[in-house]
């Protein structure tokens, strides 16, 4: 424990961002630069817990030893830090960004006092580490000679195959996009995830030995069947790709969008620098609605505040969350508690008011006799509970509403993965439709073929996706040599925070 009286000493101080006006203007990262003594005295409000909470349980899906890099950051002993940090994680850079930090909403101190800024710490701490050259290429000294494919190339199938390449398998990920990364690549924004970041792990990983196929759709370009046949295990990591849809009158005006749809393309086409192509949609000048909350309606609401939209709402339908904790979600749950976003920072700061407007149904979309999407057709709605404590929904009379809108983004959340693998090899589904494989064995309905990440649990996050994959290889690992050194992340977990 760095300082014994460091969590009564030091306020809770977070790396700030930059400020949203200034950042609206580009596709840089949010974050400003950390300040070595302000991460020290963040590492020194640490209490090293005698059960740190922090670091399992309803905390950290990947086991983050927290109280130890807390403590190595106090002392200044960086390069420690990240050799902890890397038994755990594979990529802190992504989760150090992106993570909604379930670790902080365990933390003991959060009892009484705002918690430790693990996830700055986490950032800073492998940022340093790429910077001082301490991350390089370590490629296995001897090779197993057994080959594993990889389908899907997101954090799920990117940890897995980092593991399987540690312990000397032959690995290939197989991505029908022309970019690795999954939605680290085409759905997470530049803002939130530089793809100069997520390159340079990946440049590492290939220079380790792994290889990668783009353009490469498994059971359209690649016969899935020949793929299981030439290879001794076979890892789905497809992720959660199909869309929820809105189907009220008018969805298919011009103008009305998948969130997806909308974020790929503008990473193609502003941050790659790729030609413009129709699937671009363009947000300038437009009256923008996004309908879902969650991270994927925050990243519309950033990303069409960069086009310059003209105006900006956002559509919930369940009520805004309480300032602080419920009484029915005690720490150390995660606290579902009201937030305030990169996206709404920046809306607010551009138009005035928070874009979040709750209690809103959808019914239907106007639009005018070429097609064109020209605005939505709404009613508010009230919450009870019923006496099975679940939840009614109700229609507000005489609520109606129109909103003028040329660009409707859906953001809904995702339905599972899509299912022509699942088909082509005969994999069983689960009722939700996804890949049936028990967390912490990950083997499908059939054997040398395992699942891990969003295509097995449902929509989740990025923590989840890496915990899957190190937890699949580990599986692939044992099905190939009969043993495992590979560690077997948290198999426990309860947590249903999910990015939607
Ligand atoms: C817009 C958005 C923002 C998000 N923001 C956050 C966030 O801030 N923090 C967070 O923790 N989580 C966030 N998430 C969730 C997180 O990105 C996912 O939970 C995570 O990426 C899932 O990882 P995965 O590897 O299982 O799948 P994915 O990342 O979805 O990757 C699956 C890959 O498989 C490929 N694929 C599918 N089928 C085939 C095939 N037949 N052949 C070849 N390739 C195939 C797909 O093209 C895709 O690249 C966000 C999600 C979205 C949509
Ligand atoms: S729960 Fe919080 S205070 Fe306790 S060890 Fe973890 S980070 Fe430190």
């Amino acid at each position: 424990m760095g300082k014994p009286t460091g969590f009564k000493e030091f306020d809770r101080k977070k790396v700030a961002w930059r400020l949203p006006v200034v950042r609206m203007e580009d596709y840089g990262e949010i974050y400003t630069e950390p300040e070595n003594d302000q991460l020290r005295e963040q590492g020194a409000r640490c209490m090293d817990c005698g059960v740190p909470f922090c670091q399992s349980g309803t905390g950290c899906p990947i086991d983050n030893l927290i109280p130890e890099w807390n403590d190595l950051v106090y002392n200044n002993r960086w390069k420690e830090a990240i050799e902890r940090l890397h038994k755990t994680n594979n990529f802190p850079e992504f989760t150090g960004r992106v993570c909604p930090a379930p670790c902080e909403g365990s933390c003991v101190l959060g009892i009484t006092n705002p918690p430790v800024t693990i996830k700055n710490i986490e950032n800073a701490i492998v940022d340093r580490a790429w910077k001082e050259g301490w991350i390089v290429p370590s490629a296995p000294k001897e090779r197993t000679g057994k080959k594993v494919a990889i389908i899907g190339s997101g954090p799920a199938g990117l940890a897995a195959a980092d593991q399987l390449n540690k312990v000397g398998h032959e690995v290939t990920v197989y991505e029908r996009a022309d970019r690795i990364g999954g939605l680290l690549q085409y759905g997470i924004p530049n803002m939130k995830l530089d793809k100069d970041v997520l390159q340079r792990r990946l440049d590492k990983m290939t220079a380790e030995g792994i290889r990668f196929v783009t353009n490469a759709n498994v059971g359209q370009d690649v016969d899935a069947k020949e793929l299981v046949e030439a290879n001794d295990a076979v890892l789905l990591a497809c992720g959660a790709t199909k869309p929820r849809d809105l189907p009220i009158p008018g969805r298919d005006l011009k103008g009305v969008s998948y969130a997806m749809d909308f974020l790929t393309a503008n990473t193609k086409h502003k941050v790659h620098g790729d030609a413009l192509t129709d699937q671009f949609i363009s947000a300038e000048g437009k009256d923008v609605i996004v309908i879902g909350g969650g991270d994927t309606g925050t990243d519309c609401i950033g990303t069409s505040i960069r086009h310059g939209c003209r105006s900006m709402v956002n559509f919930e339908l369940l009520p805004q969350p309480p300032a602080e904790r419920a009484g029915d979600n005690p720490w150390p749950e995660w606290p579902r508690t009201f937030r305030v976003d990169y996206g709404h920072e920046e809306a607010e700061a551009k138009f005035g008011s928070d874009p979040r407007t709750y209690q809103i149904l959808s019914k239907e979309f106007l639009g005018d006799e070429n097609g064109n999407l020209t605005g939505i057709r709404t009613v508010q709605v009230e919450w009870t509970k019923t006496e099975e404590g679940g939840w009614n929904m109700k229609e507000v009379e005489g609520s109606e509403k129109e909103w003028p809108a040329q660009v409707i983004l859906l953001a809904m959340g995702f339905l599972g993965p899509e299912q022509p693998i699942a088909e082509a090899l005969g994999i069983s589904t689960d009722p939700r439709s996804n890949f049936e494989a028990k967390h912490g064995e990950f083997t499908t309905s059939i054997p040398g073929i395992f699942a891990a990440g969003d295509c097995r649990r449902g929509q989740s996050l990025v923590v989840w996706a890496i915990n899957e994959g190190r937890g699949a290889a580990r599986a692939i690992d044992i099905y190939l040599r009969g043993h495992s050194s590979l560690p077997a992340p948290g198999i426990t977990m309860g947590s249903q925070l999910v990015a939607n």
